[in-house]
């Protein structure tokens, strides 16, 4: 059944159990046991912490615009529904980042969340003035002289900056529009084409 697939593949992936509750169907009992089954262990208790300010601060503003983009182009370019979207993407980030050698920042939980906070258009994105790739950025932040955190880094983020980047000088997220590589998403220049197509159309 696709409701219990797919409570599986997010419960696998790292989802707390609201994520499972508003995603789903399925009880609350019936979720607690399969992440029980799944994880081995109960659900970790109390509400979700995040705000919209974490989304901003500059490591994470870079994984979660890297894949929100993914979600972008999944959902909108090749027409996958929403969930169905939402996980790919995050498949995709993840594998991106063990390309790169860089440790996830971005949770499957915090993921779900920064979904939702553009679905309540509490986050946008922002096209950077230098590179042209689009992060995320509180709405209605003011745009003429935005740019992102991999043009300009704030001066501690060195060793963290190297870490994400890897040793793969190419594979950085950065310039002509948050350029990615893998299997899934054809070539950098592919995604920061379709990343580029997908600010012109959305308003
Ligand atoms: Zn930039």
């Amino acid at each position: 059944m696709q409701q219990v697939q797919l409570a599986i593949e997010l419960v696998e992936l790292g989802a707390r159990i609201q994520v499972l509750e508003s995603e789903t169907e399925l009880s609350r009992a019936r979720l607690l046991k399969l992440y029980k089954e799944v994880r081995g262990n109960s659900p970790p208790r109390g509400m979700l912490p995040f705000s919209t300010d974490w989304f901003v601060t500059w490591l994470p503003n870079i994984h979660s615009s890297l894949f929100y983009n993914f979600y972008l182009q999944l959902t909108l370019v090749h027409g996958c529904q929403r969930m169905d979207g939402f996980v790919k993407a995050y498949r995709m980030y993840l594998e991106q980042m063990q390309l790169d050698g860089a440790e996830p920042v971005l949770g499957l939980t915090r993921a779900w969340t920064l979904l939702r906070f553009f679905e309540s258009e509490l986050l946008e994105l922002m096209p950077c003035q230098s590179c042209g790739g689009r992060f995320v950025v509180h709405a209605h932040t003011p745009g003429q002289d935005f740019v992102c955190g991999i043009c300009a880094p704030p001066s501690r983020a060195g060793t963290a900056r190297r870490a994400f980047e890897g040793h793969h000088g190419e594979r950085i997220l950065p310039a002509a529009g948050l350029k990615v590589s893998g299997p899934a998403v054809g070539s950098p220049a592919d995604v920061s084409g379709h990343i580029r197509g997908l600010s012109a159309s959305r308003p």
